[in-house]
């Protein structure tokens, strides 16, 4: 496993930021960490980058332990904090440089992650004179330069305008196909565009964990029928690959079924040889977006 969660808790205080959380990430996955301002997800990201200790429980990441074995840890991980603090005053390649002097990193691996993140027509300028999409470029390159196994990258695309933020994502996903990478965002559409999986964190809890290709097919579902007079649950529950019968309100009803065809024409079969009248049939919408609501609201 790349990385390693198992029931760290941390407290600021009487304040509890993650409270009991669990989880791992397979190598060369790319995982986004979602969840609303406050959630929990730097507190995470500092201690897996061991920048904070955990109040309670242990992680690893590539393996180490980050209690004991943080040279290792460090090692292992490329991180770009929140707000990716830089020195303006300085040049790319001579920022670059200095902290590579840190990591006794090569001049040639460099000019290696110069050319990787896009930075070449850049590289001569100031930091302070780069455009925001240029300078997340200059924090993912500092991020690579000892060439870790794991990325973790805070909020990597907040505050981007739309072509900065394609271009930022497309960046990463490329990183992505050869590196394990935990990104943390506040927005969905994000994970939809960079992951292979999702974990939804809500007040210091995981609230949900999937894989978006899972979300994408379907394999679960949701109907809204509402019929012109009450119907037992009980007999809804006669219906093919049904998995649950809600009663929302008046005579309408919420059906979720596990299975990837529309399921509204089994229900209209299903009515009609039954002699129900429906009064309106919808799927529910049942998107990351969706989810992400229903799960931090
Ligand atoms: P996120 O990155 O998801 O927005 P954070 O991990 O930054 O969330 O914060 C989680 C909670 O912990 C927030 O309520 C925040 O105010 C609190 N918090 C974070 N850092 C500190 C700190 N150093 N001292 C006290 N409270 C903190
Ligand atoms: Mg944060």
């Amino acid at each position: 496993m790349s990385i390693e969660v198992n029931a760290i808790t941390k407290t600021y205080g009487t304040q509890k930021a993650l409270n009991n959380i669990s989880f791992s990430v397979k190598p060369a996955e790319i995982v986004g960490f979602l969840g609303p301002n406050g959630a929990g997800k730097s507190t995470m990201m500092k201690i897996l980058t061991t920048y904070i200790n955990p109040t309670e429980g242990e992680a690893k990441v590539n393996g180490h332990k980050i209690d004991t074995n943080k040279k290792e840890v460090q090692s292992s991980v490329g991180y770009l904090p929140e707000h990716n603090p830089l020195y303006s005053e300085l040049y790319v390649r001579e920022y670059l440089k200095f902290n590579a002097d840190v990591y006794n990193v090569s001049k040639q691996r460099i000019e290696e992650v110069i050319e990787l993140t896009g930075l070449t027509p850049e590289a001569h300028k100031k930091i302070g004179q780069l455009s925001k999409g240029y300078r997340q470029r200059v924090g993912l390159a500092n991020a690579l330069l000892h060439n870790p196994d794991v990325l973790i990258l805070d909020e990597p695309t907040t505050g981007l305008d739309p072509n900065q933020l394609v271009d930022v994502r497309n960046l990463i996903t490329t990183i992505g196909q050869e590196k394990t990478v935990f990104l943390s965002t506040h927005i969905m559409q994000e994970v939809e565009a960079m992951c292979d999986r999702v974990i939804i964190i809500n007040k210091g809890e995981i609230v949900a964990d999937k894989y978006l290709n899972e979300l994408r097919k379907g394999q679960e579902q949701t109907v809204i029928v509402e019929f012109d007079y009450r119907v037992e649950e009980a007999f809804l529950l006669k219906l093919p690959k049904v998995k649950l019968v809600k009663n929302t309100h008046g005579f309408i009803y919420e059906i979720t079924f596990s299975s990837t065809d529309d399921m509204r024409s089994y229900v209209f079969d299903f009515a009609h040889d039954n002699e129900l009248k429906i009064l309106q049939l919808n799927q529910k919408n049942t998107s990351l977006e969706s989810l992400f609501r229903e799960l931090t609201n």
